[in-house]
């Protein structure tokens, strides 16, 4: 049952006044750290918290008392899924270069082309800003593959994104990813690079004019980040111009490496070394650098991000789907390494990520005791503010943006509880968010969104999404049916007679 003061809350729109949420847990911030306010109080006005603690003393416009929940800062997810989820496909479809995720030359020939309309593109970026809404996350870096794309990313598409971002009410890091190279499958397992640099410039200014165009845009929930798209895919001078343009815009760009054997072998072969110590080495590793998934990483490329302040993105659950895991997470911790969070695949589910973020790092660790449920969720709050560089997300504090969620403690799946951070880690379900705020706007109320009906978009996600696997024969080598590419889990039967 809702309360009245919670009715009264419109989706879509900044309650007028003071309001002050309360609820049996609100995690506070003190000394640089989370805090445990039993039956705390947060009032916030404007998009800006004004209060967090106890017994507030000052005039309200209204109170809403979540009950048995934790009101939290919104989760942080830099490498945010943002498309109809393809890596799904390949779930129990090997290998890969076999199922229409490396481009056979027989495709390349033809002219790759782009898969989707300019109105899926745009519908499926909405679409997945919703779950990750409906998942507690209030600030996402969108990542979507480049399979099914003619090359790179189109502005036009993410302008599109942009008012998304605007309507639905998400915090979003955005600009079109671009790429000198890509891989080509010569023959079965023979996957070589090839490059076309022209193309990865021409991508990179589309991307500095459409930071320029859009920063700021839609009460500043719009910024940019540049993402030039997998380290084995770029050139040097593209890496180089993208260093010097995310220092002219005073943004950080992120780029996917040490994150797989098929890249650490390319880059070894292309410059002789593992990226991160080719990067190092052409000086483009600092501060302004955002690196998932760091699953491949050596010692040394470990200790390459530590001394200069590369924030990691850790997606536990795409890498340990696929059988890599970041070994391990308290180890980079110890290090001094800032981690921040992605989810980067259906379910676009943080709290699911952080669960298999600890199980992971304890595998790797052959012990229980290096990690804690707090150190995940640490990564996914203060970690990602630290990664862009935003002392005002995070955390709930005074002067903070009120970025909120609000998670049920009272769902069955919660139960039984010792401690609510631990309580929400291990229960590892995104699907008790009961309620979002961002820049105190309300952009999720009891799994209700504004700008999108999720259940129909569900439906038609699911038609684009056929529409798409269809053309996966195009892509796969020797162009095997649909049928052969994605097998069944087990022999379908029909009924003949229907
Ligand atoms: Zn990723």
């Amino acid at each position: 049952m809702m309360s009245e003061a919670l009715a009264s809350l419109t989706l879509g729109r900044r309650p007028e006044g003071r309001t002050l949420v309360t609820a049996s847990w609100v995690v506070g911030h003190k000394d640089g750290s989370h805090r445990l306010l039993q039956n705390g109080e947060l009032v916030f006005e404007n998009g800006e918290i004004l209060f967090v603690g106890h017994r507030f003393s000052g005039e309200v416009a209204r109170r809403i008392d979540f009950g048995n929940a934790l009101i939290s800062p919104g989760l942080i997810d830099l490498d945010a899924l943002s498309d109809l989820d393809t890596t799904i496909l390949g779930i129990d479809n090997h290998p890969g270069w076999a199922k229409g995720r490396v481009w056979p030359r027989s495709y390349v020939d033809a002219g790759p082309y782009e898969m989707y309309s300019q109105d899926e593109l745009a519908f499926q970026k909405r679409f997945a800003f919703g779950q990750l809404l409906l998942n507690g996350i209030t600030t996402a870096a969108p990542i979507a593959s480049l399979f099914y794309r003619q090359w790179g990313e189109m502005a036009a598409e993410f302008d599109a994104a942009a008012d998304a971002a605007g309507e639905l009410g998400l915090r979003v890091y955005l600009s079109p990813a671009y790429r000198s190279g890509g891989l080509v499958l010569e023959r079965p397992g023979q996957i070589v690079p090839v490059f076309d640099e022209e193309r990865g410039f021409k991508g990179l200014n589309d991307a500095i004019a459409y930071i320029e165009r859009q920063t700021g845009r839609h009460g500043d929930l719009v910024r940019g980040m540049l993402a030039p798209d997998r380290v084995e895919t770029s050139t040097l001078a593209l890496l180089q111009r993208t260093d010097a343009a995310a220092r002219d815009l005073g943004v950080k760009f992120r780029l996917h490496m040490a994150q797989g054997a098929m890249e650490v072998d390319t880059v070894r072969m292309l410059h002789g070394s593992t990226a991160p110590v080719w990067l190092a080495k052409a000086g483009l590793l600092s501060d302004r650098l955002i690196a998932p998934h760091a699953t491949n990483a050596t010692q040394e490329d470990l200790a390459l991000y530590a001394e200069n302040g590369v924030s990691i993105v850790h997606c536990p659950l795409v890498s340990s789907r696929g059988g890599s895991t970041l070994n391990s997470f308290s180890a980079c911790r110890k290090r001094g390494i800032n981690i921040a969070m992605g989810t980067d695949t259906a379910p676009a589910d943080m709290l699911m990520n952080l669960l298999v973020g600890l199980i992971t790092c304890r595998i790797n660790d052959r012990a229980p005791d290096q990690v804690r449920s707090a150190d995940l969720y640490d990564a996914a709050t203060v970690g990602g503010a630290r990664a862009l560089g935003r002392s005002d997300l995070g955390h709930l504090s005074p002067g903070a943006r009120a970025d909120i969620a609000v998670f049920d403690l009272n769902d069955t799946v919660m139960a039984p509880s010792i401690d609510p951070i631990t309580t929400l880690v291990t229960g590892g379900s995104g699907k008790v968010t009961r309620a979002v705020f961002v820049d105190g706007r309300v952009s999720m109320l009891d799994r209700k969104l504004a700008g999108i009906d999720m259940q129909e978009a569900r439906v038609q996600a699911q038609v684009q999404f056929e529409r798409l696997m269809a053309k996966y024969p195009e892509r796969s080598w020797g162009n095997p049916p649909a049928s052969e590419i994605f097998s069944p889990s087990y022999p379908i039967e029909v009924d003949a007679h229907g």
